[in-house]
């Protein structure tokens, strides 16, 4: 299959697995992603953020309830929630997440943002797990004709030891371990050369948010504009 049907199995296959019930999808784009999510039944919050609200505006009719889903055992449960918004603003209804997806997003931010997401998401969001995906540069030689990124808005494009030495940096600051890992495998023989074609980090939380920590930085911001709420 395509590396993006991958990325998104990835996601899926992990959701199944931890079984999380409140799963955000930051830069969720065409909303491909959440179409697929809602279609099981452990989730019962899917949350979809983008910048580019109309883009998810003209994509969200596919999120909207068919009738055949009420026949499928659990849907009476869901509810789906998509908001304009940057990622490097803190909005407290993101908090208290099972699952944080970050699917193909962080190479679109500018260094500076990158740090910003990183606090905010990690730091006030801290969800449970984290999965990030990004292009993996050392396999960029093996992609016929590409010349400098893999897309023209690319801020940057890391190595798999720079993503390495971003999310061990993470991990540090604000506790949590990190699984390095992928999908797009290099062709026979080259795997330990040039890793996956796309690189992904799953991150655990190690500890509890205290009750102290959430008083800490108990202020409700809500920059975020709600595009679209569905309940089934
Ligand atoms: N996650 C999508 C998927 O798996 O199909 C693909 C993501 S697309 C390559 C990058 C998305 O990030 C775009 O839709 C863009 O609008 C969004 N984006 C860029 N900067 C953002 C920001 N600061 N906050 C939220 N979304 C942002």
């Amino acid at each position: 299959p395509p590396l993006h049907q991958q990325r998104h199995q990835f996601v899926v296959d992990f959701v199944k697995t931890f079984k999380t019930k409140k799963v955000m999808d930051l830069g969720c784009s065409e909303c491909s992603l959440l179409k697929k999510l809602k279609f099981h039944k452990e989730i019962e919050h899917l949350v979809g953020v983008d910048i580019d609200g109309a883009k998810v505006k003209k994509h969200m009719r596919s999120l909207a309830p068919l009738s055949t889903d009420f026949l499928q055992p659990g849907f009476e449960q869901l509810c789906v929630e998509l908001y304009e918004g940057s990622v490097t603003q803190r909005d407290h209804r993101l908090r208290g997440f099972d699952l944080a997806v970050s699917i193909e997003l962080i190479e679109h931010l500018v260094l500076s943002n990158l740090e910003l997401f990183s606090e905010v998401l990690f730091g006030d969001w801290s969800p449970l797990h984290v999965i990030v995906s990004t292009p993996n540069s050392d396999y960029n030689a093996l992609l016929p004709g590409l010349r400098g990124f893999r897309h023209p808005d690319h801020k940057f494009e890391w190595s798999r030891e720079q993503f390495q030495s971003w999310a061990q940096c993470v991990c540090l600051k604000f506790g949590y371990s990190v699984d390095l890992t992928g999908v797009g495998r290099a062709p026979e023989g080259q795997q330990q050369q040039f890793g996956f074609c796309s690189q992904i980090a799953v991150f655990h939380r190690l500890k509890s948010v205290s009750n102290l920590a959430l008083e800490e930085r108990n202020q409700r911001q809500t920059p975020y504009k709600l595009l679209h709420r569905i309940k089934y």
